[in-house]
C-alpha cells in the first residue's frame, strides 16, 4: 500500500494565530494546536498533517538566531519522517527567517514553505486560511516521488517565492511580499502552475544543518548627509566582523575622502563590507559609475542583486563557519542557494 504524504506544520507565532487583547486592543499570539479545528477542510486533503508548536509563540519582531537554531533543529529532527514542512511565521521578519534557513539547511531536498497572514485565522476575512491550504498543497506536491519544490520558499497571497529573494514590502495589503530580482516559482489559481525551470533541483545528498550563526555584523544605510561620526562609529564597534552597506542605485556611494578612508581603514582592520543596493530590484555593479570605482579599489565586496535580508543571513552563516576572510569574500560573490544572480 502506498504511504500517505505527510506534512509537518510548525507554528512559530505571528498574526496568523493572534487574538486581540481585550484590554489593550493589541494583537498577541495564542496557541493554535488545533489546526484542524481552525481549518476543518484540511481533513479533505489525503495527507497526514501533524503540527508542532513553539513554546512560547512569538511575534516575529522578536525573532533571533537562537530561535532559528531551534527551528532548524525541529526540521532536522523530523526530516526523515515527513515529505514537507510548512512554517507558520509572522510576516515582519519572514524574509530573514526564510533566507537564514536556506543557508542553514544544506542539501535540502524537501519543501520548507513559510507562510503567515495579515489578518488572524479567527477573523472572518482572514487571508491565513488560503495561505495555509496553498502552502500545504505545495509542500506535498511531488512528481514521481520527488518533491516539486525542494527549497525554502514563502507562499503568500497566491504566489510562491524563493524565500531568500523576498522582502516584506507592504504592511497592510494581503500582497505583502515581493521578489524584485527573481520571478515567482509558482502561481496559485484554479491550478498551481509551477515554473519548474526556475526551481532548484534536488541533489539527493544527505541534509546537513549548520547551526552556528555569527551576529557580529551591522547594516550601514547611506543617505545624503550621513555624518562622518556615524560612519566611523559603526566601524568602531567592538568585535564587528562585517557590514552590509546599503548603497544607492547600482552600488554607488559618496566619494568624499573621509568616507572612502573610513571604509578603507575598516577593510584593513579585517571588516568585510558587502555592497548591496537600496533598490528593491536590480544589481550592484561596482565600477559602472565613477561613484563606485573607489569602492572596488579599496576592496568593498559587490553583493550583486542580493537582498539585505539575505545578505545578513548569508554573512551570519558564513562568519559562523571556519572560513578565512578570502573564502568568505569568494562565497559572498557566488550563489550558494539561488540567492543572487551574477
Ligand atoms: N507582527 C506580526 C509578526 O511578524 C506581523 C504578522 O504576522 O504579519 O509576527
Amino acid at each position: 500500500m502506498e504511504s500517505k504524504t505527510s506534512i509537518l506544520v510548525i507554528y512559530t507565532g505571528g498574526t496568523i494565530g493572534m487574538i486581540k487583547d481585550p484590554e489593550t486592543g493589541a494583537l498577541h499570539p495564542i496557541n493554535m494546536d488545533l489546526l484542524y479545528q481552525s481549518i476543518p477542510v484540511l481533513k479533505n486533503f489525503n495527507y497526514k498533517i501533524d503540527s508542532y508548536s513553539f513554546e512560547p509563540l512569538i511575534d516575529s519582531s522578536n525573532m533571533n538566531p537562537d530561535f532559528w537554531v531551534k527551528l532548524a533543529g525541529v526540521i532536522e529532527k523530523n526530516y526523515e519522517s515527513y515529505d514537507g514542512f510548512v512554517v507558520l511565521h509572522g510576516t515582519d521578519t519572514m524574509s530573514f527567517t526564510a533566507s537564514v534557513l536556506s543557508f542553514m539547511l544544506e542539501n535540502l531536498n524537501k519543501p520548507v514553505i513559510l507562510t503567515g497572514s495579515q489578518i488572524p485565522l479567527g477573523v472572518v476575512r482572514t487571508d491565513g486560511r488560503d495561505n495555509i491550504i496553498n502552502s500545504i498543497e505545495i509542500a506535498a506536491a511531488k512528481i514521481e516521488d520527488t518533491p516539486i519544490v525542494p527549497e525554502v520558499c514563502i507562499c503568500f497571497e497566491n504566489k510562491l517565492f524563493r524565500g531568500n529573494r523576498t522582502n516584506k514590502f507592504n504592511a497592510e495589503n494581503f500582497e505583502a511580499f515581493v521578489s524584485g530580482n527573481y520571478p515567482t516559482l509558482a502561481k496559485v489559481g484554479v491550478h498551481i502552475k509551477y515554473k519548474n525551470h526556475l526551481i532548484l533541483k534536488p541533489n539527493f545528498k544527505k541534509l546537513k544543518v549548520h547551526y552556528t550563526l555569527d551576529q557580529n555584523l551591522a547594516i550601514l544605510k547611506l543617505f545624503p548627509g550621513i555624518s562622518e561620526n556615524v560612519v566611523k562609529s559603526i566601524f568602531a564597534i567592538q568585535g564587528l566582523k562585517a557590514v552590509v552597506m546599503e548603497t544607492y542605485g547600482s552600488g554607488n556611494a559618496p566619494t568624499d575622502k573621509w568616507f572612502i578612508e573610513a571604509l578603507e581603514n575598516a577593510i584593513k582592520n579585517d571588516i568585510i563590507i558587502l555592497n548591496v543596493t537600496q533598490c528593491k530590484s536590480g544589481s550592484v555593479e561596482i565600477g559602472k559609475y565613477e561613484t563606485s570605482v573607489d569602492l572596488g579599489r579599496i576592496g568593498v565586496v559587490g553583493g550583486y542583486d542580493i537582498t539585505t535580508e539575505s545578505a545578513i543571513a548569508k554573512l551570519m552563516f558564513l562568519l559562523g563557519r571556519n572560513l578565512s576572510k578570502d573564502e568568505i569574500k569568494k562565497y559572498l560573490q557566488i550563489s550558494l542557494r539561488g540567492e543572487l544572480t551574477n
